[in-house]
């Protein structure tokens, strides 16, 4: 199993009881229980078997928690797994540990955060701007600095590396990152041992001290004391703070006023949702990141359908890569739509949906329909797909058009050509011959047509 394989499908899994004879094991999704279920049942029955003969049963739930970054119940499944892929995992997970500064540290999976891995696009810009210049400048003028967005947007990714980033400047300086929950705990545990008083000089005297997720305080009037504190004596001694939120320093609600005043007092600097382009560099960079070779018209299909968050549009890929080392066979398009559909990412016309207007409406709608869809699946717009464009993606998508309407629905290829841009009967059959040609051999061709096809109900 390809470790990207392994941290996708088990990452989140966990063994949730162990009953007489069998073992109950918990996904977070209904697509991963599948899959994994579908895919490992033997492998995941008969290590279950070494380590205890009397199990006879594996059984899956959907576990929904699970797929909490913080869910506390995950219990790898190092144990169940090839002793060579524990090895690795292990390899892996030593890495993981980040160590900043003076022993605080912070877990996860995958590769490493650093402001060169970081891909700069015109909505986070600013934002990366200034990470730079507090990095190379701690406690200048960008303190504190105060970044904030939707989840997903690569604030904590910034903040770790912004701390790496000062540690690699000066080796002896002390960093500290951690979440405000983490913060939260903290203070909840010194309190119930009694040593607020260590608590408080704890992170008075750190040379940059970074705060993740602040949003978490709201409400929490002692913690934000504690912090107010440590953030005045470190403000004072110009001392770096940075910290992240998912709203603007006014929007923040169940805050003292003097902590909120405290946070807009540097830089404010929002990130926005990534347009195209930039998700599509954030998508190539992962792959290279991860030594994945994959076709860039993969990517771009991603890109062009993820547009919420850089989280959702890297889970894409990874389940993407994932899937198809389980099938033996590279990324491609149509496995995206599968795995888009799945998630509701993308709706699918299917075959009960598309016999509502049945045969009964007229031809052009669903040549239109056909037309629409072709235009959706390769991410060209619908003008581009009937003008005369010819750029060979176009032309590809505008010939597989071509071919679903005359395979699938007789018209004849006069009016094909009437619909697709007055188009002459000698071109559209020339097309048609090209896709049927390229069929016999064009392993991709087949499964888009094979998606198109499914996507439409056809
Ligand atoms: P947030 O803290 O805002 O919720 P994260 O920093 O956890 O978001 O980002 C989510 C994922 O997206 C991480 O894997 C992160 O590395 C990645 N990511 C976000 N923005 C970028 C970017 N501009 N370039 C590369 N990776 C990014
Ligand atoms: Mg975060």
């Amino acid at each position: 199993m390809k470790l990207p394989v392994f941290k996708t499908w088990f990452a989140d899994t966990a063994v949730l009881r162990k009953e007489e004879k069998s073992i109950v094991i918990g996904l977070p999704t209904p697509f991963a229980k599948k899959w994994v279920s579908d895919r490992y049942r033997i492998k995941i029955l008969q290590a279950a078997q070494e380590e205890d003969p009397t199990i006879e049963i594996i059984e899956y739930e959907v576990h929904s928690a699970l797929s909490n970054p913080g869910s506390t119940e995950k219990v790898h499944l190092e144990s169940l797994l090839d002793e060579e892929d524990e090895k690795k995992v292990r390899k892996v997970r030593g890495k993981e540990e980040l160590h900043i500064g003076n022993g605080v540290t912070s877990k996860r999976l995958g590769i490493q955060y650093t402001l060169d891995n970081f891909v700069v696009g015109k909505d986070n810009r600013l934002a990366h701007a200034a990470c730079m210049a507090a990095a190379n400048m701690p406690g200048g003028i960008y303190n504190p600095l105060y970044i904030f967005s939707g989840v997903g947007l690569g604030k904590t990714h910034l903040l770790q590396s912004l701390g790496k980033e000062i540690l690699n400047n000066d080796p002896s300086a002390r960093v500290v990152y951690m979440t405000a929950e983490q913060f939260t705990n903290e203070i909840i545990d010194a309190i119930g041992k009694r040593r607020t008083k260590e608590f408080k000089n704890k992170y008075r005297n750190v040379d940059c001290f970074i705060l993740d997720d602040i949003q978490f305080l709201e409400n929490k009037d002692m913690s934000q004391m504690e912090f107010f504190h440590t953030f005045n004596d470190l403000y004072d001694q110009n001392k770096q703070i940075v910290l992240s939120s998912d709203s603007p320093p006014r929007d923040l609600d169940g805050f003292k006023e003097r902590l909120r005043g405290r946070f807009g007092m540097g830089t404010v600097v929002e990130i926005l949702p990534p347009d195209y382009e930039t998700r599509f560099a954030i998508l190539r960079q992962r792959a290279q990141d991860l030594q994945i070779i994959i076709d860039p018209a993969v990517l771009e299909f991603i890109a062009f359908h993820i547009e919420t968050n850089v989280r959702d549009l890297i889970g894409v890929l990874m389940q993407t890569v994932s899937q198809s080392a389980l099938n033996n066979m590279s990324p491609n398009v149509a496995l995206v739509t599968e795995i888009l559909e799945q998630q509701h990412k993308i709706h699918v016309i299917h075959s009960e949906q598309s016999a509502i207007g049945g045969r009964f409406e007229s031809n052009i709608r669903t040549m239109q329909q056909i037309i629409d869809r072709v235009a959706l699946y390769f991410s060209i717009s619908k003008d581009e797909l009937i003008g005369p464009d010819r750029k060979k993606e176009i032309k590809d998508a505008r010939q597989v058009c071509i071919y679903l309407i005359r395979d699938e629905l007789s018209q004849s290829y006069d009016k094909i050509g009437q619909t697709l841009g007055g188009r002459n009967h000698t071109t559209v059959l020339h097309a048609y011959n090209v896709i049927k040609t390229r069929l016999k051999t064009d392993f991709r061709l087949m499964r888009d047509i094979n998606a198109l096809k499914k996507e439409m109900g056809l």
